[in-house]
């Protein structure tokens, strides 16, 4: 089959969704293995009643259903909730020579490959995600979702990034000088705090959830260094009193120290990769409550990508080769300094669906298997301030469920390869 022809099948299945049970009905799942994402230990022959897309109830034993109720038979599997990343960018995807695409997309590219990557992450268990960041696409994205037009996880969206000139998130970065033109705070970029507020009220109206700052250099936009602060103080400070005002929450993509420092004691609520966070950083994180998101995985694969020659404009590839490979390590240093931990990848910078690879990563990094699940189920959702309705399988909360051959405790990598996904009560993955 020509390439062309898998893309659109693709995309056929992205846009037609045929659940196998409706969330109208009642849904009996029998678990072999129950983890339920509340901190306790795995149960083993539990029923999960499922009706009008909610946990009803979970028991003990293998309760039967009702002539016209569904069964789901996981009584060989082990059960979790359904799994949130806390950083994905679900318009893009990694490519060889990819910052060509935003002279080649419109917004309906965008919007159509937006779609399969959503549907992509979904049947990989993850029921939702936080989108950091695209050309605000997202936005419509997640709504069409919610509206089950299309498949894909629940998406809470940051719109589009905000930056200072040049910095990481400036849109026009490496274009030729006539192109440029200059980038306003409508289009995310921002020199002085009344900008910044501007920029912020912009990204609400649009219907952003939350607000996402690139407070330093990073690794993927045509800029030399990786690791500058990029914003003052008193911006990161407009930033966040105007965000609080809307009730959005601040994350700061950030590498370097001082941008970090900056950024932190503005009160922004999570600082992504976090690279060169040392003691000071740490401290000040456990002081001001910040949460870390580390992105294990975007680290690893740009260390690796940039060993291909072309795959990466000139003024990337010492950044990645510099950068990435750090980004473990410190994830293992801020666990053992007690730096509040959650899951995030910065899925796009690798392939959208490979997520849950980075479970393997933080283990290795020496965090526990139990801590790095709760770190993707009931602590993400705490980060989002939604662990009354997502996180965990307790009655009144949504029937986000998934299921996985071996038991996670004891093979993390097992969560690569997820076998059921339910979403709101509907079945996506049988
Ligand atoms: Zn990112």
């Amino acid at each position: 089959m020509s390439t062309h022809l898998i893309a659109l099948g693709a995309l056929a299945s992205a846009l037609v969704i045929l659940p196998a049970t409706s969330s109208a009905q009642t849904t009996y799942i029998h678990a072999g293995a129950l983890w339920d994402g509340t901190g306790s230990n795995i149960q083993r022959e539990m029923t999960i009643v499922v009706e009008g897309g909610l946990v009803q109830s979970v028991s003990r034993g293998f309760q039967q259903p009702g002539a016209d109720d569904v069964l789901v038979d996981l009584s060989d599997k082990t059960v979790l909730p359904g799994l949130i990343d806390l950083h994905v960018h679900i318009e893009s995807e990694t490519a060889p020579n990819s910052t060509l695409n935003r002279f080649t997309l419109d917004p309906a590219d965008i919007a159509f490959n937006s779609a399969v990557n959503a549907r992509r992450t979904l049947e990989a268990g993850f029921t939702t995600i936080r989108e950091l960041g695209g050309t605000g696409v997202n936005i419509a994205l997640r709504d069409a979702i919610n509206q089950n037009k299309v498949a894909g996880p629940r998406i809470i969206t940051v719109g589009k990034s905000l930056a200072t000139t040049g910095g990481h998130a400036d849109p026009t970065n490496g274009w030729r000088s006539d192109l440029m033109g200059e980038p306003t705070p409508a289009e995310g970029v921002i020199n002085s705090p009344a900008q910044a507020r501007e920029a912020v009220r912009q990204q609400y109206k649009n219907g952003a959830d939350h607000i996402k700052i690139t407070a330093t250099g990073g690794v993927l936009s045509v800029a030399a260094n990786g690791q500058n602060p990029q914003f003052m103080q008193d911006e990161l400070e407009a930033v966040v009193e105007t965000a609080r005002d809307y009730g959005m929450h601040v994350a700061a993509h950030a590498h370097g120290k001082e941008g970090m420092l900056r950024a932190i004691r503005a009160g922004v609520h999570t600082i992504e990769h976090g690279t060169y966070m040392d003691d000071e950083v740490m401290a000040a994180m456990v002081e001001h409550g910040t949460w870390y998101i580390p992105t294990i995985s975007a680290g690893k694969y740009v260390a690796e990508q940039a060993e291909i020659e072309g795959y990466y404009h000139p003024l990337v590839v010492p950044k990645a080769r510099e950068i990435g490979p750090l980004i473990q390590d410190t994830m293992g240093r801020a666990y053992r300094y007690g730096v509040k931990i959650a899951f995030g990848t910065d899925a796009s910078v690798f392939p959208h669906a490979q997520n849950a690879r980075e479970f393997a990563y933080m283990v290795e990094a020496g965090m526990p298997e139990d801590t790095a699940l709760l770190s993707a189920t009931s602590i993400a959702a705490e980060v989002l301030g939604m662990q009354s309705q997502i996180g965990s399988i307790e009655a009144g909360k949504s029937a986000d469920i998934i299921a996985v051959q071996d038991n996670p405790l004891n093979n993390i990598e097992t969560l690569q390869n997820v076998q059921f996904v339910m979403k709101q009560g509907i079945v996506y993955v049988n």
